[in-house]
């Protein structure tokens, strides 16, 4: 059995995250989406906020995919739950640069036991990051094109909070 980990902080799971993740289902045979403890990231969404929006939005999707945290090094969690491939997915040139030192990095570190395989975004996601819907709530504008109805209303509360 090939299981697969999508890394990532999800603040908030976007449009492009999730189709990743429906593209990520078709070479693995579980999916575990992995939402990362990083305190050096500046989000808005807690970890549990950040891991009920995933489970909100995949729901009744799918009994391949689960929904689970994690701190520290990712080969660490990976050999805890018996995975083989690391999930990522790649936007821009941008993301390259900083996805293939992971890439390496893992691989060395985990003595050749662990492969990152990337997912190319969707066309239309290509530009789309967990920032820029943080970005665009806080000013009003429409959220629609970047992530899915539901979400949008718990990203639009949190704006209103953030803004005070
Ligand atoms: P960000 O905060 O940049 O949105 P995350 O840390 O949540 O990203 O990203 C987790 C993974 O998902 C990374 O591999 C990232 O490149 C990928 N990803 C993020 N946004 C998209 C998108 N719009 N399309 C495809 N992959 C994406």
């Amino acid at each position: 059995m090939k299981i697969g980990v999508y890394a990532g902080s999800f603040d908030p799971i976007t449009k492009g995250h999730y189709d990743v993740i429906k593209k990520s289902l078709k070479i693995t045979d579980k999916l575990i989406v992995a939402v990362m403890n990083n305190s050096n990231k500046k989000g808005w969404f807690s970890l549990e906020e950040r891991k009920d929006m995933i489970k909100l939005l995949i729901g009744e999707d799918s009994d391949r995919i689960e929904v689970k945290s994690f701190d520290g090094l990712l080969i660490n969690f990976m050999k805890e739950n018996g995975a083989d491939i690391i999930i990522r997915g790649l936007r821009a040139v941008s993301d390259y640069e900083y996805e293939l030192g992971y890439a390496f990095a893992n691989h060395d570190l985990s003595y050749g036991e662990i492969e990152t395989v990337f997912i190319p975004a969707a066309r239309e996601y290509m530009y789309l990051s967990s920032s820029s819907v943080r970005e665009a709530a806080m000013v009003g504008a429409r959220l629609d094109i970047f992530v899915d109805d539901k979400i949008a209303e718990i990203v639009k509360e949190k704006a209103k909070t953030i803004k005070g």
